[in-house]
């Protein structure tokens, strides 16, 4: 097998969609951008669909292309399109689009107007996150959006919005986005802009927040089995949760040293004892932070073997301890679902001074996604 690859277990986003299902009357989003979060973006969006996913959605365009041309045929939104994109394509191919200023409202419009077809656009509101979307100036182009509703150049199908903190369910912040998202939505509809959709939880607000539920859940992190925030929320176990990445990679060698070594560029480790090193085959061009300390590393020979030293490009070395059984040619588990007793995705982002998504996110294209059967 391969030095290094990444098992992605279908079965477990097919479960953790059908887990959200159960818990919510609204429609669910399976949210797909950065390649379904390093899962691998076909794969996983038509595991969502069979599972019962609504909606896919994606940050980028071409991602939602990739998923139109791979066979999926539920609505699809793009949420994060700049102007100057191929939107006669993303029309032609019923992807539904997100506007948050006028320049990109007209673009659609006269890309609509080109391919002669409607538009269907969700209208992105700025609820305090300060970041995409409609804030205080919805004032001044409501009524150019409602122009463009009234002659049928766009088709509004949602309005939503963005928490900035659904991770921290007792931030009184979320009531004051969610307030503000109700009379945005209110003023609108005197406008004469009403929608079908109206869609606000991430995965955090899903889990902890029915009334931000609305009549669709975008189910981003939930969907890969992990925590929105572990020290928040509880862990996937305690969420009833089960992650679908496992990273598997190989010893390219085993080798005994002494006592009192340094290991690795700039010598920032040292063997305290003497000890047996492992030198797996994976680094940071494989999306393995070179950040990483020794509170992870990787499972192998029915035990952990603590990271020592800096990760390297390709490389880095793992302290097997002077009685392991590992050796050369070995397959180790970089991290799992933690169940044989593994480093798990949350331990490697505690490791890294990071959070999940980054970890999984950030896995490389050199690394091959499998898709095991069950
Ligand atoms: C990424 C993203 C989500 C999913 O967030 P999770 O925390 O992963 O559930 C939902 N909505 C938007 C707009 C996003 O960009």
């Amino acid at each position: 097998m391969s030095r290094a690859r990444a098992e992605i277990n279908l079965a477990a986003i097919a479960s953790n969609l059908k887990f959200i299902k159960s818990k919510s009357k609204s429609q669910v989003l399976a949210v797909v951008k950065a390649d379904a979060y390093g899962h691998g973006l076909v794969a996983v969006a038509k595991a969502a669909e069979s599972a019962g996913a609504d909606w896919l959605g994606t940050a980028l365009l071409e991602e939602a292309i990739s998923l139109r041309n791979g066979g999926i045929s539920k609505p699809i939104i793009a949420w994060l399109t700049p102007p100057g994109e191929d939107f006669k394509t993303a029309i032609n191919l019923d992807i539904d689009l997100s506007i948050s200023s006028i320049e990109l409202l007209t673009e659609i419009a006269a890309a609509g107007k080109a391919v002669n077809k409607v538009p269907r656009v969700h209208i992105e509101l700025d609820t305090g996150m300060n970041r995409g979307g409609f804030g205080d100036e919805l004032e001044t182009v409501i009524s150019d959006i409602a122009s463009h509703v009234k002659s049928a150049s766009i088709k509004v199908i949602g309005i939503w919005s963005h928490f900035a903190r659904a991770d921290e369910p007792g931030s009184a912040m979320n009531q004051t986005q969610l307030s503000r998202f109700n009379s945005a939505v209110e003023q609108l509809k005197n406008a004469g802009i009403s929608s079908e959709y109206l869609h606000v939880a991430n995965s955090a607000a899903s889990l902890t927040n029915q009334d931000a539920h609305k009549n669709i859940i975008r189910w981003g992190i939930g969907l890969y089995g992990l925590s929105p925030d572990v020290n928040n929320m509880g862990s996937s176990a305690e969420l009833g949760l089960k992650p679908a990445m496992k990273l598997i990679s190989k010893l390219q060698l085993v080798k005994a040293v002494k006592a009192g070594q340094s290991v690795g560029y700039g010598s920032t480790a040292t063997t305290k004892v003497d000890t047996k090193l492992g030198v797996v085959t994976m680094g940071y061009a494989d999306g393995i932070p070179r950040n990483a300390n020794n509170l992870a590393g990787v499972f192998v020979a029915g035990q952990r073997a603590a990271l020592i030293g800096r990760v390297s490009m390709d490389q880095f070395v793992v302290d097997l301890g002077a009685a392991s059984l590992a050796k050369t040619g070995d397959e180790v588990i970089v991290f799992g679902d933690g169940s044989g007793g593994e480093y798990t995705i949350d331990e490697w982002a505690k490791a890294c001074g990071t959070i999940n998504y980054e970890i999984v996110t950030r896995i490389g294209t050199r690394v091959p996604r499998i898709y095991p059967r069950e």
